[in-house]
């Protein structure tokens, strides 16, 4: 060490003349976070609003998530997008158990994360209700801003996740509660 060591920001760590040292998790999660692909999930109207984030103009891939995965055992974020019926659920709670572990997920959009204005017989209010939700999105539609900023919220989840998380007590009981082993 000598007196240019300095704090720096990504990855978290100590950093001066010809050294840099960090943790094996903040490393981990900094190659997980920029290299993310996402599921989309889209059943509705707010689906049309991640076309948009996919596009030119907002641009998801300069967040390292420009390879969409249509296959759940090859994507790391499901993101949904609409109403969900109460028949779609388990269907959505399927595609969310063929992921891989580390998995997240976001509810895009007031139907997603509370069933929005379809207060009905045949909606399920809120995706959390069969699948665990790390990042709500508000908005009907949620413009892309909000989409990306969701997104950035999940980025940074990524990057600061022990990786003894997914074998945690904590973690098991989450899962537990949604009857997943
Ligand atoms: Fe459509 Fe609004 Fe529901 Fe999004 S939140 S799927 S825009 S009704």
């Amino acid at each position: 060490f000598n007196n240019k060591v300095k704090m720096v920001e990504a990855p978290q760590g100590y950093g001066g003349e010809g050294f840099f040292a960090t943790s094996f998790d903040k490393v981990i999660g900094l190659a997980r976070k920029n290299s993310i692909w996402p599921l989309p999930f889209a059943t509705s109207c707010c689906g049309i609003e991640f076309m948009a984030t996919m596009g030119a103009h907002y641009d998801l891939a300069r967040f390292g998530a420009e390879r969409m995965g249509f296959t759940p055992r090859q994507c790391d974020v499901l993101l949904v997008m609409g109403t969900i019926s109460k028949k779609m659920g388990p269907v959505l709670r399927q595609v969310y158990l063929q992921m891989a572990e580390p998995r997240w997920v976001i509810a895009v959009g007031a139907c997603a994360s509370s069933g929005g204005i379809f207060d009905t017989y045949s909606v399920l209010q809120g995706i959390d209700q069969v699948i665990p939700v790390d990042v709500y999105v508000p908005g009907c539609p949620p413009r892309p801003e909000a989409i990306l900023d969701g997104f950035m919220k999940v980025q940074e989840l990524v990057h600061n996740e022990s990786l003894r998380r997914r074998h945690s007590p904590q973690y098991k009981e989450l899962m537990n509660s949604y009857g997943i082993e």
